[in-house]
This record gives structure tokens, sequence and C-alpha cells, in this order.
């Protein structure tokens, strides 16, 4: 039997930030080196990486819990 899904999809990590939870305090940033701050928010540089690696650090790490980590 073949079942067609696409592996490299469901193996992606998504990483987000909510910039109305975000104040900016660049934790994030020197935790991961997946973050950068962008006027004061926190962005994801890849935003789809391979593997989960420092960002569920940043994600723990964040006072407000503005990361998403799935
Ligand atoms: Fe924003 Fe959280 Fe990063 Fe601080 S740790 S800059 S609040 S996303």
């Amino acid at each position: 039997m073949y079942i067609n899904v696409d592996v490299q999809k469901l193996n992606m990590v998504k990483v987000s930030v909510d910039k109305k939870k975000c104040i900016g305090c660049g934790t994030c940033v020197d935790v991961c080196d997946n973050f950068k701050l962008v006027g004061n928010v926190a962005k994801p540089i890849d935003s789809n990486p391979a593997e989960v690696g420092c960002n569920e650090k940043a994600a723990k790490s964040c006072p407000t819990k503005a990361i998403k980590v799935k």
C-alpha cells in the first residue's frame, strides 16, 4: 500500500513569535541564533527549521510565552 504524504513537511518544525506578546527583551536572541530583533520584536530567522534545535530553549526562556514551536 502506498500512502501519499510529504514526509519532509511532516518532519518540519514551525517556529513563530506572537508579535502582540513580544516585549523585545532579547532573551531568545541570546539563547538561540535562530532569532533576531526587528524593530523591538523578535523574529525567527528560519521559521521552518529541519530540527527543533535551540528554538525550544528560546520558547522556554521567553518571559511572555510569545514563541511557539510546533
Ligand atoms: Fe520577545 Fe520573548 Fe524573544 Fe523576549 S524572549 S524578545 S519577549 S520573543
